[in-house]
């Protein structure tokens, strides 16, 4: 395993991160129900192999993932690691909720302290809640009685919003999500290197833009196996990271064993300024095509649902996504018929649909808009769920 310094902070910090959003499932990939047992053998096998950070949040897995790392961190493993989780902005109302989230946290996570705790999804509503409710101060008492060792947020909203936050307080980390399509929306390229500036840690979260890196358009991929350079996409997606000066971490959320080999792998192989000129010119063609192809920016966050009326919501925009393509061969027919078949397959009838294990294609929506204040991309998502079906059952393009 690699290590680089976390900012500020004193810690020699893994450059593979677990993010514990994105735990293994069930058997079927729609049931957000963890494989606890896999799980808590994951997080073991990473922090076996060097691992030494790991980020969980209150509402990840619908509020299982810090129960689940509670247990994986028994047995002498909580002392191993850099262990991060997140106030739960959203439902913080008044200053009494810190201390009412926090203390059921530390319970969840069987642990006395956090090495960082965060202010979950800043935005400009949630910031104005850590002003109004003084929850800095609260942030600073816990860290006086030892059970927070460093202060930080996760971010999602406009670069302005971004700085005026970074300016308000002298903070130990921040959490971004970037990537390499990422550099100009939210805190973004200019964000980075001004968090960076100040001496704070910066952990990465999203890399691989909720799986869509993984998966090249096929002119991406075409691009990437003619390139001198051999690696997978994810693999490309995780160096164009790590050759960053300015990034302290990489969170990955990594929901097979096999995905994090395939991390783990990688890792060992990073190192800043690595990236040749060539290799990044070849990321910078794949961006332009990526470009062409992204129909909605979903990144699969899951922070949407559960959804009332039981849609699917990232489920729905992914297929809409793999869809966006324009078939060549037989064999990109087949997986264009696939995809639409997929889309097929979700219920399409709201006495049908499983409210447990959200199965519903776009058109369930009734167009409530309880998703549309938790969407850190700002997606107009009823909007977009109408032309998704559109797109998917009768072959209009409407994006
Ligand atoms: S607006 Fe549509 S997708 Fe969003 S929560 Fe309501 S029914 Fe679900
Ligand atoms: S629609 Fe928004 S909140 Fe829902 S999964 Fe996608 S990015 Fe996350």
């Amino acid at each position: 395993m690699q290590y680089r310094q976390l900012g500020k902070i004193d810690f020699k910090v893994s450059a593979l991160g677990f993010g514990a959003m994105r735990l293994p499932s069930m058997k079927n990939p729609l049931d957000p129900r963890v494989d606890e047992k896999e799980a808590i053998r994951m997080i073991r096998h990473a922090i076996d192999s060097g691992v030494n950070y790991i980020d969980t949040a209150w509402p990840y897995h619908l509020g299982a993932s810090e129960k689940i790392l509670g247990k994986a961190l028994l047995d002498g493993y909580r002392e191993k690691v850099f262990l991060v989780t997140k106030l739960p902005m959203f439902l913080v109302n008044k200053q009494e909720d810190f201390g009412k989230y926090f203390h059921a946290q530390l319970e969840k996570l069987q642990t006395d302290y956090v090495d960082c705790y965060l202010f979950h999804a800043l935005n400009e509503k949630n910031f104005n809640k850590v002003k109004d409710f003084e929850l800095i101060k609260e942030m600073e008492k816990e860290r006086d009685a030892g059970r927070i060792r460093n202060i930080g947020f996760s971010f999602h909203d406009t670069l302005p919003v971004f700085k005026k936050i970074i300016d308000f307080y002298d903070w130990d980390l921040t959490q971004i999500q970037y990537n390499y399509l990422d550099t100009t929306v939210q805190a973004g390229e200019e964000g980075l290197k001004y968090a960076a500036e100040k001496g704070m840690a910066v952990t990465i979260m999203e890399p691989l833009k909720g799986g869509m890196l993984a998966k090249p358009p096929k002119e991406a991929r075409k691009l990437l196996e003619a390139s001198s350079v051999k690696r997978t996409p994810v693999d490309w997606a995780l160096q164009y990271l790590w050759n960053l000066p300015e990034v302290s971490v990489v969170l990955s959320g990594m929901s097979t064993g096999e995905q994090l080999e395939q991390n783990l792998e990688s890792a060992e192989k990073s190192g800043i300024g690595k990236l040749t000129e060539e290799e990044n010119g070849t990321i910078n063609s794949i961006i332009s095509i990526y470009r062409e192809k992204i129909l909605v920016p979903c990144t699969a966050c899951q922070y949407c649902m559960p959804c009332p009326a039981g849609v699917n919501i990232p489920e729905n925009f992914a297929l809409a996504n793999s869809a966006n393509m324009k078939p060549e061969t037989l064999w990109d027919r087949i997986m264009l018929f696939n995809t639409k078949r997929k889309y097929r397959k979700l219920a399409s009838n709201k006495v049908k649909v499983n409210k447990t294990v959200p199965d519903g294609n776009a058109s369930l929506c009734i167009e409530c808009g309880k998703c549309l204040s938790h969407c850190p991309q700002t997606i107009a998502i009823p909007d977009e769920l109408k032309k998704v079906h559109q797109f998917l059952r009768y072959g209009r393009n409407e994006f």
